[in-house]
């Protein structure tokens, strides 16, 4: 607010120019604020897990470990890696969403046919903790990037696996709705998101719970990614959610992005 009242007073514009610089200014810094907000994350997402290991490895190097203790360290140490790994690979696919804000070019993809890796990924994940449900409404295949939108879905899939507890169900389901939109959707019966926590769920490392997320191996910037994606497909990300109850998450793609399959 201090420059904004320097800026009016230096350049005496019209009242709506003055305006109009002034606004650009705090733009600005609202940038700046979130990429500093940014490198602050990072750099804590990436500190705690290299803190964890460092200590693992003094500990290995100082004293003589029972071999059932030692494989229970190898273990917790490959835990803390793989967290590492993920964010940073978390990290360039963002990056280059974020570099390339143009539309996904457009070529068929069959959600039909990508149904069978998505199920076996989910079971894979749920470990058998879940009812998992799949079902095709539509034959359309999808206008758009193959890996991208392999991405945003199996990230919606992994979300709604990581939150909803043991025996708990989830479904999957791809249709178009009425008004002619193509619709995948991810409907859980997990814990279910609070309102004023959901408009900021694509926010980068926006967490509901952090420790149940990273306790989940996430990374905070799933739905971010998701959201990037959505919007180089032309498509929303819808989130209707009930507290105790559970959530769904719709992936809608306008009518122009679909294609009858075998036409
Ligand atoms: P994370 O790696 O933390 O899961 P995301 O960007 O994918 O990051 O999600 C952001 C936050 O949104 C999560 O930390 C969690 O609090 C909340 N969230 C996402 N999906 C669900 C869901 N299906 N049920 C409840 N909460 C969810």
């Amino acid at each position: 607010a201090a420059s904004l009242t320097v800026v009016v007073q230096v350049f005496p514009f019209a009242d709506d120019q003055s305006l109009l610089l002034a606004q650009d200014i705090t733009e600005l810094q609202r940038t700046e604020a979130m990429r500093r907000d940014f490198v602050a994350n990072v750099s804590h997402e990436i500190r705690t897990p290299l803190t964890v290991l460092i200590g693992f490895l003094e500990t290995m190097q100082s004293i003589e470990l029972a071999p059932d203790q030692q494989s229970r360290y190898l273990d917790l140490m490959m835990t803390q890696s793989r967290r590492m790994k993920n964010l940073v690979e978390d990290l360039l696919t963002l990056a280059k969403l974020e570099a390339n804000s143009k539309v996904a070019p457009s070529t068929p993809f069959s959600v039909m046919a990508e149904m069978g890796a998505l199920r076996s990924d989910a079971e894979a994940l749920s470990k058998g903790k879940h009812r998992i449900d799949f079902s095709v409404e539509s034959a359309h295949a999808l206008m758009g990037e193959q890996r991208e939108l392999q991405s945003a879905f199996s990230n919606l899939i992994s979300n709604a696996i990581r939150y909803t507890p043991e025996g708990g169900s989830i479904q999957v389901k791809w249709s178009v709705a009425e008004d002619g939109y193509g619709e995948f959707a991810v409907t859980d019966t997990g814990p279910g998101i609070d309102a004023a926590h959901i408009a900021r769920l694509t926010e980068r490392f926006y967490r509901v719970d952090g420790s149940r997320s990273r306790d989940t191996g996430g990374t905070g910037l799933g739905l971010a990614i998701v959201k990037h994606i959505a919007s180089r497909h032309h498509a929303q990300l819808q989130i209707v959610s009930t507290l105790g109850k559970g959530s769904t998450f719709t992936l809608r793609f306008a009518p122009e992005r679909l294609d009858v399959v075998g036409t």
